[in-house]
């Protein structure tokens, strides 16, 4: 049976468009004279991609980068051919047509990534990624490089930056220094190092595209400070339940929580299914009309719990606890993690709504 409507008691997952649009603006001007480009890979940090490529590319994006060919055949759909379509885990065996076809650029990044594509003869455009010091993924830099890619209908030469959320990082100047002599070494071709927190490093990181992804989707690129971004992922999760708690009393699995004093508890239709984190709790917080209320007790599969003892009126069932929004950083660090993992870890449950650029 299909469900036509969404129903009340779905938790809902609200994306603002207008907020991705002013952020890309945003790091378009820090970027100065750089090409911006946005990375929208892991649908668009879990976003979704088809919402949110077309925004990008109407604001001026012409440079998309996404990991797998799988997503860059939604991109490539969803965005026509006007646009460059990179895929910056490369290219596996069996991809290359596919690739061709879809007018998709493999990053390449190791040398049977090269050998892949040199073989397919076609010499479509491809891009280099060059290792500066990450060590992840890139080839390593040596003077063969330039020799081992002769030949190849190479775009754009690339670098990733291990350390640019803390700008006081030595290795931010390493990688520079490094990248400087790939540059060289292939002069008059585009160069790309900056994601977001590479953007805010400053000009010199810039080159002449940049790869922001995190910072569009209202994510902190770094570890402390930078610009305002515009929040763009809301949740709003119904209360099902407010119990009155006397002191001594427990919450939740484990009975983990124990209530100091009497207070007031609501459960809320959102759980560890839905991408809220069991270790959210304690220290993670939601709001009920705008007011703060604290996460306590285990964080469940469907529900959790929070301390609504404070708020002026007692939340009832069908009110909405809030999720996110300008709290995004905030519950990223209650639960130990980044808004990246955050956001790619939203489940699949939540009703998605699009607001905002004509949506
Ligand atoms: C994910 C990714 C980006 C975007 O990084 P943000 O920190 O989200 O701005 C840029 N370049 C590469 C190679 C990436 O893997």
């Amino acid at each position: 049976m299909s469900i036509d409507a969404p129903l009340p008691s779905s938790p809902r997952l609200m994306v603002d468009l207008d907020a991705v649009r002013s952020n890309y603006l945003l790091m378009a001007a820090r970027a100065n004279n750089a090409a911006t480009g946005a990375a929208v890979k892991a649908d668009a940090y879990g976003l979704g991609l088809e919402k949110i490529a077309p925004v990008l590319a109407k604001a001026g994006c012409n440079s998309f980068f996404c990991a797998h060919v799988s997503e860059g055949m939604i991109a490539r759909q969803v965005l026509g051919y006007d646009v460059e379509i990179f895929i910056l885990n490369g290219v596996q065996f069996g991809e290359v047509p596919l690739l061709r076809q879809k007018h998709l650029i493999p990053v390449l990044s190791t040398s049977e990534h090269i050998a892949l594509w040199r073989e397919d003869g076609e010499n479509a455009p491809a891009a280099l990624h060059v290792d500066t010091g990450m060590n992840r993924l890139g080839l390593p830099w040596h003077e063969g490089v330039p020799d081992m890619v002769k030949g190849l209908n190479l775009t754009l030469v690339m670098s990733h930056l291990a350390c640019g959320s803390d700008p006081a990082h030595p290795m931010n100047q390493q990688q520079l220094e490094r990248f400087a002599v790939i540059k060289a070494a292939f002069a008059g071709m585009r160069a790309s190092l900056a994601n977001s927190a590479g953007i805010l490093l400053g000009e010199a990181w810039h080159h002449d595209l940049t790869r922001p992804g995190i910072a569009l989707y209202g994510g902190a690129p770094l570890d402390e400070g930078g610009p305002n971004l515009a929040p763009v992922a809301h949740i709003e999760a119904p209360v099902l339940q407010v119990i009155s708690l006397r002191q001594g009393q427990s919450v939740g699995y484990g009975a983990d929580f124990t209530a100091p004093k009497d207070m007031m508890v609501a459960t809320v239709a959102i759980g560890y299914a839905d991408g809220l984190r069991r270790d959210a709790s304690p220290g993670g917080f939601g709001r009920i009309h705008d007011q703060k209320v604290p996460l306590i007790g285990r964080v469940s599969m469907d529900l959790s719990t929070f301390d609504v003892s404070d708020l002026t009126k007692p939340p009832k069932p069908g009110d909405l606890l809030c999720l996110l929004g300008k709290d995004l950083q905030a519950l990223a660090i209650a639960s130990d993690t980044l808004s990246y993992e955050i956001l790619t870890g939203l489940g699949p449950r939540f009703v998605r709504e699009y607001k905002g650029c004509g949506s």
